[in-house]
């Protein structure tokens, strides 16, 4: 459906139109649409832009992937369906290789998201059949199948939309694990060392814009910014930040009922 581009919610809808596009070529799952309006509730209360904390996330997550050995992007259906081309360039500038990882996993959708990824500009693309041998013990869903050429010996993995088992269970395999959510509350975003509480289409362009500039930089610079960040307290901010825009809703709301009741009298 042709969305105008003069609705107010135009970019939102196209959104959501390219998840349904993708939802009829077998990328994306009927559990991802789900998954995706409940980030777009959290997106919503965040004021719907990239906050000054995700800036900061998505800098250090830039820094951390820049000085990886072996970094690792990990990819859905919803990221296909949504991030393609930005996760290929992503992966050219911080040299990091691209790995199908999925929860409901069969071959058709892994050859879908393949294909996806490949007309994106992908050369190699790794968990696709045979090649998602390895194992993580620790997990029982699907998503425990990786490749061993890649999140299974990786030193940073970015995991945008991710389920919270699977964060756990990397960082328990002592990898740094960057994870994009909107939920600051979610397992995911709780667990993972570096989180950027955004919109994975606003996110993954800012993080190749990110590295980009930092490429050009000393790797100290990288190491310093990775110093100076603390995810917890970072997250907390997102936190705070829903937190405040709720309390002045909730004044404004309250001045509004009362002033019909005034107007009652
Ligand atoms: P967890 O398993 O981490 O506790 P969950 O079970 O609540 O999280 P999942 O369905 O496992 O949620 O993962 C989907 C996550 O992705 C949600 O937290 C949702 O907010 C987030 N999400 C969905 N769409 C986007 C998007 N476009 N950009 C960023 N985050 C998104
Ligand atoms: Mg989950």
């Amino acid at each position: 459906m042709r969305i105008p581009s003069d609705h107010p919610r135009a970019e939102s809808l196209e959104t959501r139109e390219k998840l349904i596009e993708q939802y009829a070529k077998g990328v994306v799952t009927q559990a991802g649409l789900i998954a995706h309006g409940r980030g777009e509730a959290f997106d919503y209360l965040l004021g719907e832009k990239t906050t000054s904390s995700a800036l900061k996330a998505i800098e250090a997550g830039a820094a951390a992937m820049l000085l990886a050995e072996k970094p690792v992007i990990s990819v859905n259906g919803n990221v296909a369906a949504l991030v393609a081309e930005d996760i290929v360039k992503l992966s050219q500038v911080t040299e990091a290789k691209v790995e199908v990882n999925l929860f409901y996993r069969s071959p058709d959708r892994e050859r879908a998201i393949g294909k996806l990824l490949e007309r994106a500009g992908a050369r190699e693309i790794l968990g696709i059949g045979k090649n998602a041998s390895a194992r993580i013990k620790e997990l029982s869903s699907e998503r425990r199948r990786v490749d061993p050429a890649g999140i299974y010996v990786a030193d940073v993995v970015l995991v945008p939309l991710e389920d919270g088992d699977r964060t756990q269970a990397l960082v328990k395999m002592g990898k740094k694990v960057i994870a994009v959510d909107l939920n600051p509350l979610s397992r995911t975003a709780q667990k993972a060392s570096i989180t950027i509480v955004d919109n994975i289409v606003r996110a993954a362009p800012k993080l190749t814009e990110a590295a980009e500039k930092l490429k050009r930089e000393d790797r100290k610079k990288c190491q310093r910014i990775l110093t100076d960040f603390n995810n917890r307290k970072n997250l907390d901010e997102s936190i705070n930040l829903i937190s405040q825009k709720l309390s002045k809703l909730a004044k404004k709301q309250k001045g509004f009922t009362l002033g019909r009741k005034r107007l009652e009298l």
